[in-house]
């Protein structure tokens, strides 16, 4: 199935719905806000109070389809949910996480990667099925720093999952992780954008090598900046690709 997304490490994107709140440095310069400033997504802006907007009904049929065509393909698809969201935001009606994790259940040909700022709300937002976790999500957090990856890898690795992932993007400082025995899978980027912060070589070679010492997957996704595509994703001389077994 064709790739619907320039992230590089999923296949699809679905948003249940569009709007957060910042929580942490990491979301200073939000790509998804700067969307919404432009397009308009939600009704009254962005942020705390601001009711966040549901997508369409006919937008929720995409899954099954991607779901019909990975079983009929006989190939796993990738989908990243939500990149203009978070699905763990307080703000958002239980209900429509629940109409969320119907849908994630009906398309088990799909591995939804679900990417969260907020995991100390995960256990409290998991549907009562959720067992020793279902086998088509994979449940990750974003850390920027030291700080949160301190204050949020905890919470994530508690709850069971098929995988448990770091999105470490922005990287915004360096970052030495406690244990990543837990940890089946790591993402490192540099920020983008008009405003983009730097990120240290020193910073991704560390955390590589941590990933290498406790055999990790490893994911370079890009070095950022002003242009993202001249500065491209190139570590080390190679690229680095790697995904959970
Ligand atoms: S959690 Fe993510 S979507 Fe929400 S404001 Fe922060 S960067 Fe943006």
């Amino acid at each position: 199935m064709a790739k619907s997304t320039s992230i590089e490490w999923t296949d699809n994107s679905f948003n249940p719905w569009i709007g957060c709140s910042k929580v942490s440095e990491g979301c200073a310069n939000c790509y998804a806000e700067a969307g919404d400033n432009f397009r308009h997504w939600t009704p009254m802006g962005w942020g705390p109070g601001k009711p966040r907007h549901r997508t369409s009904a006919e937008y929720w049929k995409e899954p099954l389809k991607w779901n019909r065509a990975a079983a009929t393909a006989g190939i796993r698809t990738r989908v990243f949910c939500a990149s203009l969201a978070d699905v763990f935001d307080q703000e958002v009606a239980p209900a429509w996480r629940m109409d969320l994790w119907n849908l994630i259940r009906l398309c088990p040909y799909l591995d939804w990667q679900i990417l969260t700022k907020r995991p100390e709300f995960i256990a409290s937002c998991l549907p009562s099925n959720w067992g020793s976790g279902w086998s088509n999500v994979w449940l990750g957090t974003s850390v920027e720093n030291q700080r949160w990856a301190d204050k949020r890898i905890p919470h994530l690795i508690a709850v069971p999952a098929r995988v448990h992932f770091l999105s470490v993007e922005p990287l915004l400082d360096s970052i030495t992780f406690k244990s990543l025995d837990d940890i089946e899978w790591v993402i490192v980027g540099g920020e983008s954008g008009p405003r983009a912060r730097p990120m240290a070589l020193s910073w991704v070679s560390a955390i590589q090598a941590q990933c290498q010492t406790a055999n990790v997957p490893f994911f370079f996704k890009q070095w950022g900046g002003v242009n993202k595509k001249a500065t491209g994703r190139i570590l080390h001389g190679r690229t680095y690709n790697a995904f959970p077994p």
